[in-house]
């Protein structure tokens, strides 16, 4: 039905093409060319540059996930027994990327200046928190990856790497810290580097290009974009979609109609920061520090003071303030949920509603937090912080994938990735952890879709070493 909407279109081919020129397609891209260099690949993006959504470096938070410092990766039981097997995934997912970017910084293929050496600290306050941050500390000693891992407690030592957050802080309250040598990564940098390489191998993107709707045609995907400049409307033949869409994936998702979409629904939430460039502010601060959210609240609200580089400029960033949008993408528009919501998701929708009403209370009252009152948090870190060295500025949109489990609505707060049977779509959901383990999740989507013959198995092998291990 869709073909005979559209059969009067011109028609171009290509034999891979991306929706998106996020650090999602543009890494998929990357990998691309490097397995399988005969491939013609084409990406459209609907804004006038690439990598403005959430990879862009002041949408999201920079941290280079690598376990050490998000309490939401390392949750304890009733018993107090802490799970540690999500960090260690998440620190392995981790250093692929870094794998995959370090081959290409040494291959000249992108610059050296993506990263920014900046301590990861975990930050609690109160006796049962401190009880909790010794005891994941215990545990995560004992493994490889965190082996490194520094704990402290002596307001001494605290004034030694935290000094911004203990001035004028009330001792009374014993806090802990544990601190490891991580990295804050310019995602959107990466982004634009990546887009760069691409157009030294030909490929361009596509900007102000919207796709507006894909359908099957036998074995070939027909993709339907507009220009959003003139309006004009034009078709695509390809063998192997990505919808690298962001959070607007699962609007395109469900425009696919593959089977493996039913169910699947999307809830926005939207975020904000607290900015400082106060250089006599910044420069006591040399770290990421993460919280611990309070019971009940979601993991995207885990507030975090972090020190920002980006091109060579630093300021400390709070937040995220999470709130209420029915928007897809920062850029996008309020009617996005609404037009997400079908038949085969509405249950889903629903019933994720009443199971999770904490959560859509938390976000509500998030979203009418006074000024003082949103202050009042970033006091909890910064106790001297004068509001006139803070401005706000919006983050990206998260979209958290809902889907059926076992008959019911769960909101899941990591990264999906949905693909057709056959291989010849994929697409990414969610959230988190997000840019930092983009490169694994790519792989996983050639080694989904793609067949790798030897020589791109070697390949692979060569820029990410620790892939087939
Ligand atoms: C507040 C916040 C903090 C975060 N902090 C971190 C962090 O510290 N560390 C980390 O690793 N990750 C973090 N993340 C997650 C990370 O930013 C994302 O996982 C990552 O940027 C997603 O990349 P993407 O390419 O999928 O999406 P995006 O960067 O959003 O790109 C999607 C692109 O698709 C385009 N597009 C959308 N619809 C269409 C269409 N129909 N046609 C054509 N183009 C389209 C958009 O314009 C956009 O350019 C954070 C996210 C948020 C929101």
């Amino acid at each position: 039905m869709k073909d005979s909407k559209y059969k009067h279109l011109v028609k171009t081919e290509t034999d891979v093409f991306l929706i998106g020129a996020g650090i999602m397609s543009t890494t998929l891209a990357t990998l691309l060319i490097e397995l399988f260099p005969t491939f013609k690949i084409q990406i459209s993006e609907r804004r006038n540059s690439g990598g403005e959504e959430s990879s862009s470096s002041l949408n999201n938070a920079g941290t280079g996930h690598s376990g050490y410092c998000e309490l939401n990766y390392t949750p304890e039981d009733a018993n107090g027994n802490i799970d540690i097997t999500k960090a260690i995934k998440v620190h392995k997912d981790f250093s692929k990327s870094e794998e995959f970017w370090q081959y290409l910084i040494s291959a000249g293929k992108i610059k050296n200046d993506i990263y920014t050496n900046t301590k990861h600290i975990s930050f609690v306050t109160g006796k049962k928190n401190v009880e909790y941050l010794h005891r994941r500390w215990e545990t995560m000693i004992k493994s490889a990856e965190f082996n490194n891992l520094k704990y402290f407690y002596t307001n001494e030592d605290l004034s030694k790497q935290i000094p911004l957050m203990m001035e004028g802080r009330n001792n009374t309250l014993p806090s802990a810290i544990t601190v490891h040598d991580g990295c804050d990564i310019d995602y959107g940098k990466i982004t634009k580097y990546f887009i760069e390489n691409l157009h030294q191998h030909h490929i361009d993107i596509n900007t102000n290009h919207e796709v507006i709707d894909l359908y099957k045609v036998g074995n070939k995907w027909n993709i339907i974009q507009q220009n959003k400049v003139t309006d004009e409307i034009s078709k695509i033949e390809t063998s192997f979609v990505f919808i690298g869409a962001g959070g607007a994936a699962i609007t395109l998702l469900e425009k696919s109609g593959i089977p493996e979409a039913n169910g699947y629904a999307g809830f926005p939430v939207s975020g904000e920061w607290l900015i400082c460039e106060n250089q006599e502010v910044v420069e006591k601060h040399f770290s990421k520090v993460y919280g611990r959210p309070s019971v009940g609240s979601p993991p995207m609200s885990t507030p975090h003071l972090d020190l920002r580089t980006i091109n060579e400029k630093k300021c400390l960033l709070f937040g995220p303030y999470a709130g209420m949008s029915t928007k897809f993408l920062k850029y996008g528009n309020w009617t996005d949920f609404f037009k997400s919501i079908r038949l085969n998701n509405i249950g889903v929708l629903l019933d994720a509603g009443i199971r999770n009403l904490s959560l859509t209370k938390y976000l509500m009252k998030e979203l009418f937090k006074s000024e003082a009152e949103r202050f009042k948090v970033l006091k909890e870190y910064y106790p001297n912080a004068k509001i006139n060295d803070w401005k706000r500025s919006v983050a990206g949109q998260r979209v958290q994938v809902i889907k059926k489990v076992n008959g019911k609505g769960v909101i899941e707060f990591g990264t999906e990735l949905v693909s057709s049977k056959d291989g010849s779509l994929a697409c990414l959901l969610g959230a988190s952890p997000g840019a930092a383990t983009s490169v694994k999740v790519m792989v996983d989507v050639i080694e989904t879709c793609f067949d790798l013959d030897e020589k791109a198995r070697e390949k692979l092998t060569k820029m990410i070493p620790t892939h087939f291990k």
